[in-house]
């Protein structure tokens, strides 16, 4: 006999913990699969512990300027095995308020492997469980390419594994992960090569961005190689060596991280026990009520590749738990306008259509740019002015701001008040209206002409 419940969520990351509390706070009978740590790719593998390597990188870059700002005495010597100590007991703490926290919201949390059995049903380590409702929301994993010795590289995965720092790293990509480590080995002393296949980083975002980015990964010691395609990687005497399909070189790498994108973790579940077709790229189909094609089923977060962010998870996730148990039918994620940092150094903060998008969807004409570039305050008394660059996309006689982008200093704090902004529909006359808060670097998007 299965145990019976009104929702059955399989993954304990963001999005799957987030509805099954939601739902058990609707009054569901709730409980949760997960078959490794709770809190998933964010909490163990992803954001949290990224976000702590890129205060030490901050740290690193405030203690380079700390001479100007009267300080004689300044670490010099980075213990990166202690950070990644302090580092894993934050986050095991973590998993602990992420248990005790499915406990005290009346969610069943088991631990193992979920399988389809049927619809309705979910084997766990043997044990059935039935339930109305079942969520997918399993998540990702780091995606590799299929060349020869492409296993003598690793993936962000095994870099939050690293008890040391290596000190020759090649980086494999072009988006979120690969700029966002090649600025934090950097910061913290490794010597960082980015290989990428194209001559961008950043594709989908404001060009302005990922421009602006090349130019301060550069400046700041990176090397960035372009029109790299890695075919190949051999282990030489001097380590790794990636080897290009113009037959061209490139060695000397203690690591070498692949970071070409993550792929939807569905494999395992058993789902042509219930007749449910992936997409061809392999992610969960999910509409904009995050119900699958097949009744009873939903899906949501990295596993449905729909814009794969730890709140776009948990946002999705509470409406649907107010849709199905809340009785609230009209519930559901706005997918528009939702707000990204990219914590690189400097950061970047962006919401809305980019400069190419908004183009394109209300013609050139109805387009009107306004753009900073600026030297923020921080650098009046030091050397290094690396300047900042800030871009508003209107469009509109009312100059409606559909897009604004930043790069550089407090850009990921300032983003999220403008993002209430922009989803509010404010115009460019909102956006001067607004007094400056001085001197900050956010008076800029209140100040541009
Ligand atoms: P992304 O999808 O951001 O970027 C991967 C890029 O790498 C591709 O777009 C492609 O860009 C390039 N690429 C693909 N294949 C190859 C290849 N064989 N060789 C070289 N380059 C290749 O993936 P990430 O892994 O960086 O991140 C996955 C997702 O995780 C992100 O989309 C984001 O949603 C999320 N994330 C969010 C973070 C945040 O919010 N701060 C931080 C980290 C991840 P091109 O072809 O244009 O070069």
């Amino acid at each position: 006999m299965a145990d019976h419940y009104d929702l059955l969520v399989l993954g304990g990351g963001s999005g799957g913990i987030a509805t099954a509390r939601r739902a058990a706070a609707h009054g569901a009978r709730v409980a949760l699969v997960e078959r490794g740590l709770l809190g998933g790719t964010c909490v163990n593998i992803g954001c949290v512990p990224k976000k702590v390597m890129w205060h030490a990188a901050e740290f690193a870059q405030h203690a380079a300027h700390a001479h100007h700002y009267g300080f004689d005495s300044v670490p010099r010597e980075h213990d990166w095995t202690r950070l990644v100590d302090n580092r894993e007991t934050y986050i095991r703490r973590l998993n602990g308020i992420y248990d005790r926290n499915l406990d005290k919201s009346g969610v069943t949390y088991i631990a193992g492997e979920g399988r389809f059995v049927d619809t309705h049903t979910v084997v766990v380590d043997g044990r059935q469980l039935s339930a109305e409702h079942v969520l997918i929301a399993t998540g990702g994993k780091p995606r590799w390419p299929e060349i020869p010795g492409a296993a003598l590289g690793t993936d962000s995965d095994g870099f939050f594994t690293w008890r040391e720092r290596p000190q020759r790293v090649a980086i494999v990509g072009s988006g979120y992960i690969a700029c966002e480590l090649a600025g934090v080995l950097n910061a913290l002393g490794s010597r960082v090569t980015l290989l990428l296949r194209k001559d961008h980083v950043l594709a989908d975002f404001d060009a302005m961005l990922g421009e602006t980015l090349i130019e301060r990964m550069r400046e700041a010691g990176i090397e960035i190689q372009m029109q790299r395609r890695t075919v190949e990687l051999t282990e030489t005497d001097d380590g790794i060596q990636a080897v290009f399909d113009d037959g061209d070189t490139a060695g000397g790498f203690d690591e070498l991280i692949w970071a070409i994108g993550r792929e939807p973790a569905a494999d395992t579940l058993g789902l042509e026990k219930i007749g449910l077709e992936l997409n061809a790229d392999g992610t969960v189909p999910a509409d904009d009520w995050q119900d699958t094609p097949v009744e009873g089923i939903h899906a949501l977060g990295d596993v449905t590749g729909r814009v794969e962010l730890t709140p776009v998870a948990i946002a999705a996730g509470r409406r649907l738990a107010d849709r199905l148990f809340g009785g609230m039918p009209e519930r559901r994620l706005d997918y528009h306008n939702i707000p990204s940092v990219v914590f690189t150094h400097p950061p970047i903060g962006t919401v809305g259509l980019t400069e190419a998008e908004a183009r394109r969807e209300y013609g050139d004409a109805a387009v009107r740019i306004y753009t900073s570039h600026y030297v923020a305050l921080y650098h009046g008394v030091l050397e290094d002015k690396t300047p900042s660059d800030m871009k508003l996309v209107c469009v509109g006689e009312d100059e409606k701001v559909v897009g604004a982008h930043v790069i550089g200093d407090g850009a990921d704090e300032m983003t999220q008040g403008f993002a209430v902004a922009v989803k509010m529909g404010a115009t460019k006359r909102d956006f001067d209206d607004t007094v400056a808060i001085h001197p900050t670097s956010a008076e800029e998007f209140v100040t541009m002409t």
